[in-house]
């Protein structure tokens, strides 16, 4: 029996992978480029070939125990199945199955935002709680949801999806080809377009200058400028922690966690975002829900991914012998 166990994180721009030990240590984690062409073909062939690289084949083949990888979008642990990864190019991609044959490892997969969430729950902020939601707001809002111990999942791998609640009935469009969710409003895009939006309602401001003289802006950039004191920035920050407060409460109504996580990159003070986000939350709450509940920021950043994937191997292979 092994000791090794392998996560990797799939995303849009690169693929992270981690060497762990069976206590969710790090010892080895890298990064290779996805590459997207030809609806990504070659990123399974391109993940194997980098594990050959950094691993001895008497490493591959006699201490690791298995493989766990997360992908972005619609994702089914138990087809193994990516029904579709609009990032990567994938639509009805047979994940397990094409690792798991070239490996001949044993192959788990799961929708990335999940396994951040069993990341976190396993070795950051979550402390192995048992009802615990984590949310990561980067270039989209991801989620996963742990009730009763266990990872929500639901009939075909969608469940979790906090980012895909409308809470606009008539919003911006979404990748999802609905409109108005929570990932139109409170991710990078979703802050810059509201942005946008008043500088061009106030083309005098300092924000509308702050914007001619850098030439851009970013979420991150909305959140410092609030902080300093900018009016219309505080407005921007206010009517989306507002709506995101919002969805959270609405969804810990349902399953009434003692902690909810808040990672990714939207703000660079995280504090700042928490505070705002537990106003609403309160605001939105059952008195019950919000008293018996936790805002925190996730610990883990970029390694919750493939944290999680692992923490997957050795759950469902202890379940499997
Ligand atoms: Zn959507």
């Amino acid at each position: 029996m092994g000791n090794k166990l392998i996560g990797i994180d799939i995303g849009g721009t690169s693929v992270k992978i981690g060497v762990l030990d069976i206590n969710g240590s790090i010892i080895q984690k890298w990064e290779i480029k996805t590459r997207k062409e030809n609806k990504g073909i070659n990123v399974v062939s391109d993940i194997w070939k980098s594990i050959n690289a950094e691993l001895t084949w008497n490493e591959i083949n006699n201490e690791v125990i298995g493989i766990g990888v997360g992908a972005p979008g619609f994702v089914s642990q138990q087809t193994g199945m990516v029904y579709e990864a609009v990032n990567i190019g994938w639509k009805n991609y047979r994940l397990k199955e094409k690792l798991q044959s070239l490996t001949n490892l044993p192959v788990f997969v799961e929708n990335d935002a999940n396994l951040a969430a069993l990341g976190e729950n396993w070795k950051g902020a979550g402390n192995n709680t048992n009802d615990i939601i984590v949310i990561t707001l980067g270039t989209g809002v991801g989620s996963g949801i742990i009730a009763n111990g266990e990872l929500l999942s639901g009939i075909n791998g969608t469940a979790g999806e906090i980012g895909h609640i409308i809470v606009d009935r008539n919003g911006l469009p979404c990748n999802c080809r609905r409109r108005g969710c929570l990932d139109t409003i409170a991710s990078g895009p979703g802050v810059v377009y509201k942005a946008m939006k008043v500088i061009e309602k106030y083309p005098t401001s300092d924000l509308a200058k702050f914007y001619e003289s850098e030439g851009d802006i970013t979420s991150k950039d909305v959140f410092q400028l609030a902080r300093k004191g900018n009016q219309l920035c505080q407005g921007i920050v206010k009517d989306i922690t507002d709506i995101l407060g919002y969805a959270i409460a609405a969804v810990s109504s349902v399953t009434n966690p003692s902690k909810i996580l808040i990672g990714g990159g939207l703000s660079n003070s995280e504090e700042q975002l928490l505070d705002a986000v537990n106003i609403s939350f309160e605001k939105y709450s059952l008195p019950r829900v919000f008293q018996s509940c936790k805002l925190e920021i996730a610990k883990l950043g970029n390694d919750a991914g493939i944290i999680g994937a692992a923490y997957l191997v050795k759950k469902l292979k202890q379940s499997s012998t």
